[in-house]
């Protein structure tokens, strides 16, 4: 399988990631990545840079990386409507964002609360991705949720890192598995993800492309083999 894209990298502006802009996209480029992306945490999670790290992504968008580069971030859910921590002002400035609940920024509600937190998250026109929308420390409706990425035209992540063996989000194996099959079953596209903060780990989707072997997971459903269908993801209410 071509895997060609991987938006979701932090920063050492995360505050817990260990690498450069540079540095990741190098690595990312390494792996045969053609399109990369930095979606660091945006500022209600601890130790994540201000609004105004997300308010000058022109200066990088100058250089040349060697691939396509693009700068986003990675929103935090705050509460069961799927509210964001940036504003339109903010947002309308990144190529993309993503859209996850963290446990730092929300705690986990009902299966039909954290449903509502995605699928509300989903509806805003600046939401590209859901992040780790498997993660077992959230119960969702995961038909529901499937439905709503078709009708809103939002991506769902399969995030390498949640699979890993010291991930904090477990179950998510078992989750994305049945994740793949409302997916299957509604012709919804997935992106992988590396979801990594530190360059040895960009680009990397090993644990994920292995749950899509796993499920015999169509090829034509998973966007990272295609860069046009990509972008019309990118912008999705232009
Ligand atoms: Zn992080
Ligand atoms: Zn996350």
């Amino acid at each position: 399988m071509k895997d060609l894209i991987d938006i979701h990298m932090h920063t050492i502006a995360s505050g817990h990631a260990y690498s450069t802009v540079r540095e990741m996209f190098t690595a990312a480029r390494a792996r045969g990545i053609r399109l990369a992306g930095i979606a660091d945490h945006a500022p209600y999670m601890p130790g994540a840079p201000q609004k105004m790290y997300f308010c000058n992504f022109k200066v990088v968008r100058q250089a040349d990386y060697g691939l396509e580069a693009i700068m986003g971030a990675e929103l935090n859910i705050l509460d069961y409507s799927g509210s964001i921590d940036l504003s339109e002002k903010i947002l309308c400035k990144l190529d993309y964002a993503i859209a996850s609940l963290h446990e730092l920024c929300i705690s986990p509600g009902t299966k039909e609360q954290n449903t509502a937190a995605l699928t509300g998250a989903m509806r805003n026109p600046r939401v590209t991705v859901i992040g780790h929308p498997d993660n077992g420390r959230y119960p969702v409706n995961f038909e529901t949720l499937v439905q709503t990425a078709k009708e809103t035209h939002t991506l769902l992540e399969i995030n390498n890192s949640s699979y890993a063996n010291n991930t904090g989000r477990p179950g998510s194996r078992e989750n994305a598995r049945l994740m793949l099959q409302y997916c299957r079953q509604y012709a919804v596209p997935v992106l992988m993800s590396s979801d990594a903060h530190v360059d040895s780990d960009a680009g990397n989707h090993s644990e994920a492309y292995t749950i899509l072997q796993e499920t015999d997971f169509p090829e034509s459903l998973v966007i990272n083999t295609n860069l046009e269908k990509f972008k019309t993801y990118l912008y999705k209410s232009e």
